[in-house]
């Protein structure tokens, strides 16, 4: 069967508006997922998250009439192979930015058409191709608002998302493949649970991306520009972060539903979808970004590794309410709100001293949204080493945050209970609460919620200290 093709699914786990699939039209198709190994694997939230996400997609898939094959290994071995069991002349995917997987593309390519046969890349998960957006000279965008207005010019004649096809014809014999479990991409016995309260919080796939975007459109657009950094607020923000990741719904989707829908919030929300555009721009022209500081300045920091500050920052220990609440968010349902991922990751780089890079590791393997360009731009920018960076000297003070972004506590009261009964004055400052409030609010300090770990004028003065041994940094 010669005219057959194979849809490879790495990022774009959706029928609807998927252009590698809109690109094999009537043709017999064999649609595979392929877990691979290798640098940034993903980390054991996004992994709880990919196994609901194949599950949601195979039963897509099967109901369409072209069952899900399910294979881990090494695609440039496995496709060839496929190809000539199926007599697939071309293998359809989505473009990626991930530097293991650009690399894995291109051999993989290599490798089909040592036989004959190609590798076809679309753009499934992006609004721009990174490689031809470039600036007047010719380079790529190292600064985001020149990137975003050029982004925003581009988009003004974009096409409509494609609908989901109704049949799929599938290829006359498929090759067996794994059950899904077989991936083990659950948290496995005698390991706890862990992921036990993420259905609470969430429902991976296309459904689920559908469900929450109408429900965004609904009850959070209109106000999202005066509510995005209210982390206590219900609908501030999307929460399609980890939809988008794993491509269950496509930004052209959001793009397309959010400008339709309009209102007060719609330009801010643009600007926060073109983020996530920029992210990806970076980590395709930058790929040593996810390990490496782009200003190079930095890579001598004097950093202070400590694994006892890195725990208890882990731990929401940290004596900081609004950082404590933000990592135990992130433990409990896989995300945290980016005003708190934000002060969080400040208060470990900048108080603490932590290399941002542990930091980095520890959201990968908690987060649901992990994305390696989001993920190591993001943490670049806090720490004031990457591309249009927060300037290193600004230092967000948690407790003012806390007081700012979190006034009456709602979200500190959700996340860590034991302060629930603390009135909102001393909500964000436990540790200069009196103690007839602390005892009336039922709290020891140093027992039912730590101490401050760090002193915040002391770790500020150390910081900049730092700071200024960077040389020629400004
Ligand atoms: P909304 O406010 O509803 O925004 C809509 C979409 O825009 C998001 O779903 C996301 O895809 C995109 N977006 C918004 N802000 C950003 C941003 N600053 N950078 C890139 N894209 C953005 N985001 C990830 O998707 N994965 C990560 O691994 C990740 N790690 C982060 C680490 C740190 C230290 C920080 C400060 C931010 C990180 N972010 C990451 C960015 C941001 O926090 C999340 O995208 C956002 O909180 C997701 O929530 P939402 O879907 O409700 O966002």
């Amino acid at each position: 069967m010669r005219d057959a093709a194979i849809l490879w699914f790495r990022q774009d786990l959706r029928l609807a508006d998927n252009p590698a699939l809109a690109a094999i039209g009537e043709r017999p198709v064999l649609p595979v997922y392929i877990l691979e190994d290798g640098p940034w694997a993903p980390g054991g939230a996004a992994r709880w998250w990919l196994h609901h996400s194949l599950a949601a997609l195979s039963a897509a898939l099967a109901a369409a009439g072209a069952p899900l094959l399910i294979l881990r290994g090494d695609p440039r071995a496995i496709l060839p192979a496929l190809a000539e069991a199926t007599g697939a002349a071309e293998v359809h995917a989505g473009r990626r930015t991930e530097p293991a997987g650009r690399r894995c593309d291109a051999e993989t390519h290599a490798a089909l058409e040592a036989t004959g046969r190609r590798l076809v890349l679309h753009r499934t998960a992006l609004l721009h191709e990174p490689h031809l957006v470039r600036t007047g000279s010719g380079g790529p965008y190292g600064v985001y608002t020149p990137f975003s207005r050029a982004v925003f010019a581009l988009l003004e004649g974009l096409p409509p998302p494609i609908p989901a096809p109704s049949r799929l014809q599938p290829v006359a014999e498929a090759p067996q493949g794994l059950a899904l479990d077989a991936l083990g991409l659950l948290p496995q016995p005698p390991v706890p649970d862990w992921a036990a309260g993420f259905h609470d919080h969430w429902q991976p796939g296309e459904a689920g991306a559908a469900a929450r975007m109408a429900a965004f459109l609904a009850e959070g657009l209109d106000g999202y520009a005066a509510r995005r950094n209210d982390p206590g607020v219900t609908w501030g923000t999307s929460g399609l972060s980890p939809h988008l990741h794993l491509g269950e719904i496509s930004p052209r989707q959001v793009w397309h539903a959010a400008r339709a829908k309009g209102g007060r919030g719609l330009e801010t929300f643009l600007k926060e979808v073109l983020w996530r555009e920029f992210s990806h721009h970076l980590l395709w022209h930058r790929p040593e970004m996810p390990e490496t500081p782009l200003r190079s300045e930095f890579a001598g920091f004097p950093w202070r590794r400590d694994a006892a500050l890195l725990r208890a920052w882990q731990r929401g220990r940290t004596g900081f309410p609004i950082v404590d609440a933000g990592m135990r968010q992130l433990w409990q349902t896989g995300w945290m709100h980016n005003r708190v991922r934000m002060i969080a990751a400040s208060l470990l780089v900048k108080h603490l001293l932590q290399p941002w890079q542990d930091g980095e590791a520890w959201f990968w393997d908690t987060l649901v949204d992990a994305d390696l360009a989001a993920n190591s731009a993001s943490w670049q920018w806090v720490a004031g080493c990457g591309a249009d960076a927060a300037p290193y000297f600004r230092i967000f003070n948690p407790v003012l945050q806390g007081e700012k972004f979190d006034p009456d506590g709602a979200y500190v009261r959700r996340w860590c209970p034991e302060l629930a009964k603390l009135p909102d004055r001393w909500i964000h400052r436990v540790h200069e609460a009196p103690e007839i409030v602390l005892r009336g609010a039922g709290i020891v300090l140093g027992k039912d919620y730590p101490a401050p770990i760090v002193d915040l004028a002391e770790g500020r003065a150390r910081a900049l200290a730092a700071f200024a041994e960077v040389k020629g940094a400004d």
